[in-house]
């Protein structure tokens, strides 16, 4: 499969980048109730720090896949890297939140704060209170008990508009590492779409669920690698 033939010949280029991206540092699915906000104030404060990674790179490759092309990434990951690799902005949707937002952790209103702008409380050992109930806020991101959509959804209908503009057109969709854990968001409408659209292609890469229906056969590709190395290795 030459990846970059088949991104030239595309008119439009729906990428999902899933948990296997996800900095390990955060270790989200683990901590599914874990509130505790000054361990992951940690966390964000090393994500923050980091030297460029292997993520990083893959990134950065991916992003000259991507010139001049007609693309947009939904991405599973909640650790806000992709924002550092050049992609542009207004292209990419973040479902599962970010460690560098918070909202109160009873939703009382959809506020979505800063986290940046908690970090003197937070430094003096203080928790950080909703504004409005004073009760705790939280990472704004997909684990906590109630996780408040606000972040993400505007975005989520430039998205949503973008794709209903696919009908019909060379699409190719590019599934890295996207896992079960939540496949409503990203993994089974990226089936859907390969299934109706008749000019689609869907190239699934991930380490261990990399299957792809029988009905798609036809127009997918199934890769089992490693997303990361795989985008890596891609010759631009
Ligand atoms: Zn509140």
């Amino acid at each position: 499969m030459d990846l970059a033939k088949i991104l030239e010949t595309s008119e439009m280029v729906l990428v999902a980048i899933g948990e296997e991206f996800q900095d390990s540092s955060l270790d989200i699915y683990n901590n599914k109730d874990d509130r505790n906000i000054f361990e992951e104030y940690t966390r964000l404060e090393h994500l923050k720090k980091r030297e460029e990674d292997r993520v990083d790179q893959a990134y950065s490759r991916l992003n000259s896949l991507l010139k001049n092309k007609d693309y947009f990434l939904v991405t599973m990951c909640c650790d806000d890297k992709i924002y550092d690799a050049g992609f542009e902005k207004n292209r990419i949707v973040a479902p599962c939140g970010s460690y560098h937002s918070l909202q109160c952790e009873d939703v009382c209103t959809n506020e979505i704060y800063p986290t940046e702008n908690f970090k003197k409380d937070i430094d003096e050992g203080k928790e950080p209170l909703c504004p409005h109930c004073r009760k705790r806020l939280v990472i704004n991101r997909i684990g906590v008990p109630r996780y408040s959509e606000e972040g993400y959804l505007k975005q989520w209908e430039v998205y949503t508009g973008w794709l209903q503009g696919s009908l019909n057109k060379k699409i190719c969709i590019l599934e890295l590492g996207v896992g079960l854990d939540h496949p409503s968001v990203i993994r089974w409408p990226a089936e859907k779409i390969a299934y109706f659209n008749q000019k689609a292609t869907l190239i699934r890469v991930h380490s261990f669920l990399y299957q792809i229906p029988e009905e798609l056969k036809e127009r997918g590709y199934s890769i089992q690698e490693d997303p990361v190395i795989f985008l890596t290795n891609q010759i631009v």
